[in-house]
This record gives structure tokens, sequence and C-alpha cells, in this order.
């Protein structure tokens, strides 16, 4: 099986459980909370013409306000701890977190120091972590999967509590 094959089958997958949970496309924020910018390489890369996650209908919104998702990046530096937070409570309910590569999931490399958080679970809760440095295109898309599994949990659980 080709990458192209494999991009293409997680892609219909992922496409069609985004359609069940939203009726509409997925809209992420993506948050560079001081990364090395390798992680962003890759995020980037999931709107080039080999993997182009907009035909499976995910969008990188401009703002938190329009997002259904955090993609959180790097280890919180201390400069960029209140503006994620403020990111997290502008973004409507039911959202999710996602703690993208080993520094959003635990402060990787960089640690937990007088310069960053150790990990973006240190501020805010986060439902999904997609390890790597940098995880793979291949890796943020299965995370997605994972990801709506938890949004439609928390979309039950809202129903069940009205
Ligand atoms: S996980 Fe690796 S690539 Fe991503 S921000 Fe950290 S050091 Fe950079």
């Amino acid at each position: 099986m080709t990458v192209e094959d494999e991009i293409e089958i997680m892609g219909q997958r992922l496409h069609s459980r985004i359609r069940h949970i939203f009726g509409r496309s997925l809209h992420i924020r993506e948050v560079d909370a001081g990364s090395c910018n390798g992680c962003e390489v890759e995020v980037v890369s999931l709107s080039n013409p080999i993997y182009d996650i907009e035909r499976f209908g995910i969008h990188i919104a401009a703002s938190p306000r329009h997002a259904d998702l955090l993609l959180v990046t790097g280890p919180v530096t201390r400069n960029m701890e209140l503006a994620l937070i403020k990111t997290y409570n502008a973004t409507p309910s039911p959202k999710l977190v996602v703690a993208m590569g080993s520094c959003a999931c635990n402060g990787g490399i960089f640690g937990d120091t007088y310069a960053s958080c150790g990990g973006v679970d240190k501020l805010l809760p986060v439902d999904v972590y997609i390890p790597g440095c940098p995880p793979r295109p291949q890796a943020i898309i299965f995370g997605l999967m994972v990801a709506m599994d938890k949004i439609e949990q928390k979309m039950v659980r809202t129903e069940v509590s009205k």
C-alpha cells in the first residue's frame, strides 16, 4: 500500500466521522505555544498536495471563536501561558484540546523550567495526546480520529445532563 493510499483510507474514515458528528466540517485552531517549529512544519504539510486535508472536511481556523478543537504544539513557554488560556476560554464548548508532539505532551526536551510549563496539561484539560518529535501527518490524522470519539462522548454527556 502506498502512502497516498494510506492517507486516502484514513482521511475518508475521518471525513465520515466528522460528517456524522458535526454535519459539517471540523474547524481547528492551531496554537504554537513555544515549539521549535518542527511540529508546525508537519501541520503545514497537512495542507500540501500530498495530504490535502481540506478534502476530508478539515479546516484550519483563523480564530478560536470559530474552532471545535485546539491543536497545541510546544512545551508552553511562560510567555505563551496567558495567551493559551485566553485562547481556550475563547473557544466555544464542547471543545477539544489536542497536545501535538512530545513537547506539548510532557515538555519534551524543554521540560518544566523557569521558561516553560512542561506540557499543555499543566494548564488545560488535554483530551488527546499525539506523541512524536515531530509526529508525522499520519499520526496527526490518527489523533484527530481519536479526538472525534472524545467529542462524541462529550456531546452525549452534555445531552444527558440537560
Ligand atoms: S516535539 Fe520536537 S518538533 Fe515538536 S516542538 Fe518539540 S522539539 Fe520541536
